[in-house]
């Protein structure tokens, strides 16, 4: 009897300790993203997921962009009249593709850039609906980002017309 007395107050106790622990967090992923375990902003890895793979992980939405590539409808994204100073990452797998300081006031109605991470898009001839246009793509993941045109401001002379749901904004930490 002292026996089974001593098991289960020992039980108590372990239990009590371990409630105490700390909630471990990690500050560097995407809350919204967790259930996204390929979606980082450090691994920079190449990624070789098939749709079928990323229609269970992703929201509608996204997967329908970013996979199919589907334009969002005009002046309905949240980016597009957004001037936050930080870094915009690829919303399918956290790759970096923009800075804030190349973002500019477009009237074409989606988020507009004159410059990209070169280390995180890729390009693509897009032919389809009639148009010669050049399709942005991720360069860790393949994801639709949008289209670049040569129409945009200076230094460059582009203007990177993405989809608002095909990013992801992280603002810069405060000092
Ligand atoms: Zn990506």
């Amino acid at each position: 009897m002292k026996f089974l007395i001593s098991i289960v107050l020992f039980t108590f106790l372990q239990t009590c300790s371990q409630s105490n622990q700390p909630i471990k967090t990690s500050s560097m992923e995407n809350k919204d993203a967790k259930n996204n375990p390929y979606y980082s902003r450090t691994d920079t890895t190449k990624l070789y997921i098939s749709n079928e793979e990323w229609k269970k992980i992703l929201p509608a939405d996204l997967y329908a962009v970013a996979r199919e590539a589907a334009t969002e409808r005009a002046f309905t994204g949240k980016y597009n009249e957004f001037d936050e100073v930080g870094e915009y990452y690829c919303a399918v797998c956290g790759n970096h593709l923009f800075r804030s300081t190349s973002k500019f006031a477009s009237s074409c109605g989606w988020p507009s850039f004159f410059e990209a991470d070169k280390e995180g898009v890729y390009y693509k001839r897009d032919l389809t609906y009639g148009m010669d246009r050049v399709e942005v793509l991720c360069k860790r993941c393949d994801s639709h980002l949008g289209h670049v045109f040569d129409d945009g401001p200076k230094p460059t002379g582009l203007r990177y017309c993405m989809n608002s749901v095909s990013l992801e904004f992280a603002p810069d930490l405060q000092n």
